[in-house]
């Protein structure tokens, strides 16, 4: 599987991502170097799969996360690498979006981080998201 290539959202100072107590999940399969992070083991909540999250502070934030920003950007995880918060905002209806928040797979500050910048996508794709949302949730 090829691997995504890295985000331009314009984050300006948003950490939500890092800080939101969301599931940082690892991605073994595309490249993910498991044993060069802390990590916290747990089963999918869906599944029931053996998953791998980066380890949190007690106050949910990535243990990665330094008082000016990401102390392993170099080597952060595909994740943190890939993610855009406009399209997971914009892919998900309302309700998968609530249900993602209640299971502790993402958070409400993603989501609305997500909401906020929007505008900032192209409408190629913008539309494409849309696309795909029907595409996932077609049945
Ligand atoms: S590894 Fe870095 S970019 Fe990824 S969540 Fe942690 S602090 Fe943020």
């Amino acid at each position: 599987m090829p691997t995504p290539s890295q985000t331009e959202v314009p984050c300006n100072t948003c950490i939500e991502c890092c800080r939101s107590k969301q599931a940082l999940l690892l991605h073994p399969d595309q490249g993910d170097d498991v044993s060069s992070y802390q990590v916290t083991a747990a089963a999918h909540p869906d599944t029931g799969a053996l998953v791998y999250l980066l380890a949190t502070k007690e106050n949910g934030e990535c243990i990665y996360l330094g008082p000016s920003g990401c102390t392993i950007y170099l080597r952060r995880p595909l994740l943190c690498r890939t993610f855009d918060c406009r399209k997971h905002y914009l892919i998900l209806p309302r309700q998968d979006r609530d249900n993602l928040v209640r299971l502790g797979l993402s958070s409400r500050a993603v989501f609305n981080a997500g909401r906020a910048r929007q505008k900032s996508l192209s409408p190629e794709e913008r539309q494409e998201c849309l696309e795909k949302r029907e595409e996932f949730f077609a049945d």
